[in-house]
């Protein structure tokens, strides 16, 4: 038996509807005791003064780029920064190369991740081919093998028959679109701004809205 006692530490747990000071004793990975002040021995204790205890964050985008670019980012990499980071669970985007458009891409995924083990890597699949908008992506067989959801990522569905297909498709299976909502004829190639002509401001706001295989420049908005 393995004991582990987190102290001085701001428990939130949504769960419960708490966020207050509370120390944390973990038996054999299992949390035993909440309570505002513990004291016991054990075989390890770490101090948490400052810092947030929280259950497992959960990041439902990220860019782990394998396989593709796995001199950017891979599984392995990934993982470890995200629970370096409390994210105990992420979903990969399908933007790689290939994307991560057909059952085995998604297996490759999940086996990946399953052998570096550390977070809870989950695979979203892509919605249409190659990501090009045109032909459905093998959205049932990629859900059967472990897909949580589907997105053309970076890049909108432009083509509206094509998305009503898709969305006619996952019901068969109560399936969950991710869309990237950008309507490239508006877009254009051009850059979106928003506010005052402030230069500040302006770095703050702008963001570029011709599709990319990247999606960082949609965060930067505050
Ligand atoms: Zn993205």
């Amino acid at each position: 038996m393995s004991t582990l006692l987190i102290k001085n530490g701001t428990v939130i747990d949504p769960s419960q509807g708490l966020q207050s000071r509370r120390d944390v004793l973990i038996e054999d990975g299992r949390i035993i005791r909440l309570e505002p002040s513990i004291h016991q021995s054990v075989d390890q204790t770490i101090d948490a003064t400052g810092q947030f205890v929280t259950p497992g964050l959960i990041d439902i985008h990220v860019h782990f780029r394998e396989p593709g670019d796995e001199e950017e980012e891979t599984i392995a990499s990934g993982s470890a920064a995200a629970v370096a980071g409390g994210f105990t669970t992420v979903c990969c985007m399908p933007n790689t190369k290939p994307a991560l458009d057909n059952e085995a891409q998604i297996e490759f995924v999940l086996r990946e991740s399953e052998r570096v083990g550390l977070a809870n890597v989950l695979a979203v699949g892509a919605i249409t081919k190659a990501r090009e908008g045109k032909e459905l992506a093998e959205l049932a067989s990629m859900h059967q093998r472990g897909a949580i959801a589907f997105s053309d990522d970076g890049v909108g569905v432009n083509d509206s028959s094509v998305m009503r297909r898709a969305l006619q498709y996952i019901r068969m299976f109560d399936g969950l679109i991710m869309q990237h909502c950008e309507d490239h004829q508006l877009s254009g190639g051009g850059n979106a701004r928003r506010g005052s002509q402030h230069p500040d401001r302006d770095a703050r706001y702008s963001c570029r809205s011709r599709a990319t295989d990247d999606c960082k420049g949609h965060y930067s908005e505050p």
